[in-house]
């Protein structure tokens, strides 16, 4: 699976929590990938997208 963040983190923190392994949060207060999810990880990473309050997760 790929994980993206695009523009428009508000930086809630909900990704990182969900799954700090793949969502890390940056010194701007913004959410990135840090690590590409494992297959165990990626019902968890979707449910983060979904979750994320701005939508702005993708994954393909
Ligand atoms: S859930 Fe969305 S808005 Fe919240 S920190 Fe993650 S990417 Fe940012």
């Amino acid at each position: 699976m790929k994980v993206t963040i695009i523009e428009g983190c508000i930086g809630c923190g909900l990704c990182v929590g969900a799954c700090p392994d793949v969502f890390c949060m940056q010194d701007d207060g913004t959410a990135r990938v840090c690590n590409a999810p494992t297959k165990e990880q990626e019902s968890v990473v979707k449910e983060a997208a979904e979750g994320c309050p701005v939508s702005v997760i993708l994954t393909e």
